[in-house]
C-alpha cells in the first residue's frame, strides 16, 4: 500500500519523499481508520488526503472553507492529471445538478464542496447517490467555537456523516492544536477510534528569545543598527503603536514600512509590495500583516508587544526564516503588554465562555514570557508535540543558562 503511495507522490506530485508526518497519516487513512492530522501551515496537509483519494475506489469528498483555496487546489490537481471538481456558491443550481450527476458516474476522484452546502437537506440527499469512500475535512478547527475561524456550517458535517448508510473513512486537518479545539473536532465531526497525529511544529532554524525590562525603543535602535542589511518584521499590538513607532524609526533615519488595518487598501498593498521586493527591509505591522505572506528571506521577527496568544505568536514569529536560513524571533515583554491584551479582549469579545477561553490563552502567552525553561520546548509542548529534551541549546533561556554557568566557573576561578 505505502509503496503505491510513494509512487504516486513521485509520479503525480513530482516529490521525492514525504514531509514529516505525511507517511504515517496516509498509512492510517489507507488502513481505513479515522485520522486527525495537526500540522503547521505549509506542512503539506493536502497531500495527506489527495494520495489516499487516488488509491481508494470511489470519490473522496473534500470539505474546504474558502472558494479561492478550493479553486487553487483543483487547478493544481487538474494540471497534474487528477480528475477533480468542486461545488460551491459560484455555480448555478443547474451546474450543481450536472456536477452531481457526473460525480455519480464516478468521474471525479476528488470532489470539493463548501461546508454551507451541507446545510441543505436536499443537497445532502443528492450526495447520498455518490460512492464516497473518504471524507476529508480541511481547516477542521472551523467546527469549534474555540478556534480562530468558527464557521457554523461546519456543524452540519457531523450530521451529514451520520446520515451516510455506509460510513466512509473520515480524516480531518488543521494547524490549530489546542486541547479544546482538538476535542471539539473529534466530538463534533464524530470521528471514531481516531488516531491523532501532531507533527512538524518545530522550526529548528529559528531561535527564540524573550527580553524583559528592556527599553524597547533603545533595543530596536541598537538591533536595527546592527542588522541594517537584514529584512525583518516588527509586530506591535495596536495601529497607534504602529504609527508611533513608524515615525520614531523614520526620524532616526531607518527605512521602514508600516502596515495595519486602518490604512487604505491601496496603501496597504503598496506597503506590502515594497517589503516583498526588498525596497523596504523592515516592516512595522499589526497582526493584520502576514496572511499569505510568503517572503523567504525574513531574518528576524521582533514582537514589540506581546501578542494575545501562542497561536498568534508562533504564526507571526514563524514568518522568519522560511528559506531555512537562521531567523531570530525576539519578544520584548513588559507588564503593560498584558494590560493591553486584556483591554483588547474586553473590547472585542462579549460571550463569557469565549472570554474565559481568551484569558486562558493569554495566560499561556504570559507564562511563555516568564518561564525560565527552554522556550522551544514550551512552544512545541503547547502545540501538543512531545519533546524529549530539556534544553534546545539555542533559545534565549537555554543560552542564558550557559552564560550563568560560565560566569560561575569564572567566579570559581577567581
Ligand atoms: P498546508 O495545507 O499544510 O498548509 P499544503 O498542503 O498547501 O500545506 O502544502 C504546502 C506546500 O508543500 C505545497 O506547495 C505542497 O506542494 C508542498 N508539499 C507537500 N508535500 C510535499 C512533499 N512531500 N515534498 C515536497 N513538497 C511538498
Ligand atoms: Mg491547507
Amino acid at each position: 500500500m505505502m509503496e503505491n503511495a510513494l509512487k504516486l507522490l513521485k509520479t503525480y506530485f513530482g516529490y521525492q519523499s514525504f514531509k514529516e508526518g505525511q507517511e504515517q497519516i496516509i498509512e492510517n487513512i489507507l488502513a481505513g481508520r479515522d485520522t486527525l492530522g495537526i500540522m503547521p501551515t505549509g506542512g503539506g496537509k493536502s497531500l495527506c488526503y489527495q494520495i489516499p483519494a487516488l488509491i481508494f475506489e470511489g470519490t473522496t469528498l473534500v470539505i474546504s472553507p474558502l472558494i479561492s483555496l478550493m479553486k487553487d487546489q483543483i487547478d493544481t490537481l487538474l494540471n497534474l492529471g487528477v480528475a477533480a471538481s468542486f461545488i460551491n456558491s459560484s455555480l448555478t443550481p443547474r451546474q450543481v445538478q450536472e456536477r452531481i450527476a457526473q460525480a455519480g458516474e464516478g468521474r471525479f476522484k476528488l470532489l470539493y464542496i463548501a461546508p454551507e452546502r451541507l446545510e441543505s437537506e436536499n443537497f445532502r440527499g443528492l450526495l447520498q447517490s455518490l460512492s464516497i469512500n473518504l471524507i476529508a475535512i480541511d481547516e477542521a478547527h472551523c467546527v469549534s467555537q474555540w478556534g480562530h475561524d468558527f464557521r457554523p456550517s461546519y456543524r452540519h458535517i457531523g450530521q451529514f456523516i451520520q446520515e451516510i448508510p455506509e460510513r466512509p473513512v473520515i480524516t480531518a486537518f488543521t494547524a490549530t492544536a489546542t486541547e479544546e479545539v482538538k476535542e471539539d473536532i473529534i466530538k463534533l465531526l464524530g470521528l471514531k477510534n481516531e488516531k491523532v497525529f501532531v507533527t512538524g511544529f518545530d522550526r529548528d532554524n529559528l531561535s527564540f528569545e524573550v527580553r524583559k525590562g528592556e527599553n524597547k525603543r533603545d533595543f530596536l535602535l541598537d538591533y536595527l543598527q546592527e542588522n541594517r542589511e537584514e529584512s525583518g518584521i516588527i509586530y506591535v499590538a495596536t495601529r497607534k503603536e504602529a504609527d508611533n513607532l513608524f515615525h520614531f524609526l523614520e526620524k532616526k533615519g531607518f527605512q521602514v514600512g508600516k502596515y495595519h488595518a486602518g490604512m487604505k487598501d491601496r496603501e496597504r498593498a503598496a506597503a506590502q509590495d515594497t517589503f516583498l521586493f526588498d525596497e523596504v527591509r523592515v516592516m512595522i505591522a499589526t497582526n493584520a500583516f502576514g496572511m499569505g505572506i510568503d517572503k523567504s528571506n525574513v531574518r528576524f521577527v521582533i514582537h514589540y508587544n506581546m501578542p494575545k496568544n501562542m497561536e498568534s505568536y508562533y504564526q507571526e514569529a514563524g514568518r522568519a526564516g522560511r528559506d531555512g536560513a537562521p531567523g531570530e524571533c525576539i519578544l520584548l515583554f513588559c507588564p503593560q503588554d498584558i494590560i493591553i491584551q486584556k483591554f483588547l479582549i474586553e473590547e472585542t469579545i462579549y460571550a463569557t465562555a469565549r472570554k474565559t477561553n481568551e484569558y486562558q490563552k493569554l495566560q499561556f502567552m504570559a507564562d511563555y514570557c516568564h518561564t525560565d525553561r527552554c522556550l522551544r520546548k514550551y512552544i512545541l509542548e503547547y502545540f501538543g508535540e512531545r519533546v524529549s529534551y530539556e534544553n534546545c541549546d539555542h533559545c534565549g533561556n537555554c543560552t542564558q543558562e550557559t552564560e550563568i554557568v560560565d560566569i560561575t566557573i569564572e567566579a570559581q576561578k577567581i
